[in-house]
């Protein structure tokens, strides 16, 4: 009974970034708007990356400019590839009009059942707004995002006002815009025949071609970066969703003394000598703990435990680690990575790594996958050659939490 398949379900969810603009307005000495960084990576990225990651869209044509090929390469060429859904670019037209139609015609094998239209300019369109649209689209042939019009509005003339226009059914309208792909292909095809290049959206066209267009809220934070103050504040957003990751690192030595053990990473290895030092000498917690207190910028092991202090002496380097790690989460930050390498001729590391993964992801109170710790010998040179002591570096990677 179920052998009919409903063929709509095959069909792709298919978006069109229109990137193929000049962007005159943001700055022509910036360059395309489009391809100006935000939090490191450029406009363009981020909008593509919006509907990269959103489950629903199967398929991303981007429509760039002829000029701009290498721009495109050198900003997005690192997620061709790796981003499944991302097709080839294709070169779009003279107008938006234009370049849409370009990007419509790249899809006409694609089986694309609905598609969105969005704006290259526009990166902080939500996983939610996408959603809206998209479902706009299964009880209308267009879905259209809109705001209310809160200011009020004036037509003038020659500098004189000549009415104040009503605004109560007055929408400012928004990207993506969405709809049926057959039925808006063939309305910008025929209005690309009938009309020239006139229209500045897609529900235009959809409103020319009798395609009902369905409104639906848009969403005040999905502007359209067009003048360079748009930049300013776009960037001041940027900060508060870029996550603040910031690394630290450590490094340490301890020199060998008589003795029979040593304490690495939280563990005792049986030795032919023991490392020296005030407290239990564990070089590989110290340079992970200074690798903390560097995320923090917030000193070294040797200010928060000067060697001077009796109290330090043997102490279990547990306790300056843990330190660290409480002062982290005080600042509501957490560890999302340690990684360390400890640097030595013998003893031989590899047989004890898994257990100081461990005692470290114990210490640190994260799961053991975020712990690293690696070996090296110095090829038999220096101090650490002569086997006169071991060696640590350390990288701590953190999360702050605004
Ligand atoms: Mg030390």
């Amino acid at each position: 009974m179920d052998n009919v398949l409903n063929s709509d379900d095959q069909k792709l969810n298919a978006v069109i970034i229109v990137a193929a603009g000049r962007g005159e307005r943001a700055g022509q000495s910036n360059g395309p708007k489009q391809y100006r960084l935000l939090g490191g990576k450029s406009v363009l990225e981020h909008t593509i990356s919006a509907f990269a990651d959103h489950v629903d869209i199967d398929l991303i044509q981007v429509v760039i400019h002829a000029d701009d090929q290498a721009l495109y390469l050198q900003h997005i060429g690192h997620h061709i590839g790796s981003r499944e859904k991302l097709a080839p670019a294709c070169i779009g037209g003279s107008s938006r009009q234009a370049s849409v139609l370009c990007g419509l015609k790249a899809l006409a094998n694609q089986n694309a059942g609905k598609v969105l239209i969005h704006d290259a300019a526009r990166p902080f369109v939500t996983t939610e707004l996408i959603s809206r649209v998209l479902a706009g689209i299964g009880s209308s042939q267009g879905t259209l995002p809109v705001l209310s019009v809160t200011d009020t509005i004036k037509r003038g003339k020659n500098g004189i006002v000549i009415e104040t226009v009503s605004r109560h059914d007055l929408f400012s309208a928004q990207t993506p815009q969405g709809f049926e792909y057959s039925a808006i292909v063939m309305a910008h095809e025929k209005a690309a025949l009938e009309t020239g290049e006139q229209f500045t959206d897609d529900a235009s066209i959809a409103e020319w071609a009798g395609i009902p267009v369905k409104l639906v809220d848009g969403d005040p934070e999905n502007i359209k970066l067009t003048v360079p103050e748009d930049f300013v504040l776009a960037k001041k957003t940027m900060g508060n969703i870029v996550p603040d990751v910031r690394t630290g690192n450590g490094y340490d030595v301890h020199a060998f003394e008589k003795g029979n053990s040593v304490r690495l990473c939280g563990i005792d290895i049986p030795h032919s000598a023991k490392l020296m030092g005030h407290s239990d000498a564990d070089v590989g917690l110290h340079a992970l703990t200074d690798a903390i207190l560097g995320t923090m910028a917030d000193g070294d092991i040797g200010s928060h435990f000067p060697p001077s202090d009796p109290q330090w002496k043997n102490a279990n380097s547990e306790h300056f680690f843990r330190h660290a790690v409480e002062l982290l989460e005080k600042r509501g930050a957490v560890i999302t990575h340690l990684d360390t390498t400890l640097i030595c001729e013998m003893p031989k590391i590899g047989p004890h790594r898994d257990r100081m993964r461990a005692e470290i992801a114990r210490m640190a109170n994260i799961s053991i996958d975020r712990v690293s710790v690696k070996a090296t010998t110095n090829e038999r040179l220096g101090f650490v050659g002569r086997e006169e002591g071991i060696a640590s570096i350390a990288t701590a990677t953190v999360v702050f939490r605004s």
